[in-house]
């Protein structure tokens, strides 16, 4: 039995991962009911929002502060987890196993159930010393940021019942570091997914016919494998930039043809572009238009998604919340990076409505194991963790 078996904190959490969230297809009951529970014992209000479906539950606990008619604060974290090939995990997925150095097996230890309840660790450590806070705070819970929030985050934002919360900054999900240097995200890429349906001269397969699908699918290819190409040397040759700080492109998807001798009339081919903050986007689009046309035209230009630019959240003097926070982290002695999210969170629905988002998780000193088998986080990580918000909860909403 590992020292931390009795630890209540502890417990909370891993009752909290046993719940399995996991996609697809996921019933949220269950989560819901936990997080009443948790409320209940916090004395604090909760309320459930639909903003999409009725299986689509968004939780908010809230503490009101001393002047709720300031811009509250929300602590953000979504419910819902990635699958899992529990035939590759050597402790069973959904039961929290903890070894004897306090490693806690499971999906979404973190990625992200542990910031979710460290947020309320911390919250039940104030309250219990009696502190009280400036700004009412939101501790939200959504539903399906692991497939693109779309019935989640990206929908609540945008409702009548979120614009009542009169949000003003917003905290959620980072990433772990495998040093000493915790992480801090303040803005994020725009995800491009551009499908490209080719059309071309279709014929018999023996003929050297002009404006073919395959010749134009190899000037796409090549014009986009090389920025590609120049992007990974940019990465490479300067230690000061991170994969966040490029634009990636990846051939994700391609597709077409009817039979071995008939050259198609059709072909598709899909990219998966995450374009860097710094791009112009009018720009890039009318670069990849004018390459479609330079081969003879005839391609279909199809956005699976197509993300606007987002605003960053400052990280200077001009937002009060983020001096908070930087003053919690320093008071705290952390040594912090910070950076653009490699990926897509939730956070970008809160920067697009306008309110500052920080992405912050704290795991240093953890291998990065989100969406991997075998994700776990120490039981010290998690108490560090706590603590952390302890300092930085207050700080932001005293802001
Ligand atoms: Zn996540």
């Amino acid at each position: 039995m590992s020292a931390w078996e009795n630890n209540e904190e502890i417990q909370r959490f891993r009752e909290y991962l046993r719940i399995p969230s996991v996609h697809p297809d996921i019933d949220y009951t269950s989560c819901v009911e936990f997080l009443k529970k948790q409320a209940a014992d916090l004395e604090l209000p909760i309320n459930v929002y639909y903003p999409s479906l009725p299986t689509k539950p968004v939780v908010v606990i809230t503490w009101i502060g001393q002047q709720p008619e300031l811009p509250s604060v929300i602590l953000n974290s979504h419910m819902d987890v990635v699958p899992v090939f529990p035939e590759k995990w050597t402790h069973p997925p959904f039961s929290a196993d903890m070894d004897e150095e306090g490693r806690i097996f499971a999906r979404g230890a973190q990625d992200m159930k542990c910031v979710g309840m460290q947020y309320l660790a911390a919250i039940r450590s104030l309250k219990a010393n009696k502190v009280t806070l400036k700004r009412t705070i939101h501790i939200t819970y959504v539903p399906d940021e692991e497939i693109g929030g779309h019935l989640g985050m990206e929908v609540f934002v945008k409702s009548d019942d979120f614009k009542k919360l009169n949000v003003g900054f917003s905290l959620d999900e980072g990433l772990a570091s495998v040093d000493d240097i915790y992480r801090i995200y303040y803005a994020e890429r725009s995800i491009w997914q551009i499908n490209f349906k080719i059309s071309g001269n279709a014929g018999h397969g023996s003929l050297l016919l002009k404006n073919t699908v395959g010749e134009k699918l190899q000037y796409i290819l090549n014009k986009m494998m090389t920025l590609r190409e120049q992007e990974s040397k940019r990465l490479e040759s300067d230690s000061s930039l991170t994969i966040g700080d490029v634009t990636t492109v990846n051939l994700t998807k391609i597709h077409g043809g009817v039979q071995s001798n008939v050259i198609p009339p059709l072909l598709e081919a899909c990219f998966d572009i995450r374009l860097a903050i710094t791009v112009d986007h009018k720009e890039f689009e009318n670069q990849v238009r004018k390459w479609c046309a330079e081969i003879g035209g005839g391609i279909e230009l199809e956005f699976e998604q197509k993300e606007p630019k987002v605003p960053l959240t400052k990280t200077d003097a001009t937002n009060p919340f983020w001096i908070g926070f930087k003053k919690a982290i320093d008071d705290l002695k952390l040594n912090v990076n910070i950076l653009v999210f490699p990926g897509g969170t939730d956070s970008r629905y809160v920067r697009e409505a306008g309110i500052p988002a920080i992405g912050f998780s704290p795991m240093n000193n953890t291998p990065v194991l989100l969406h991997d088998h075998d994700e776990f986080i120490k039981a010290d990580t998690y108490l560090r963790g706590i603590e952390i918000y302890k300092k930085i909860i207050p700080a932001v909403v005293n802001a």
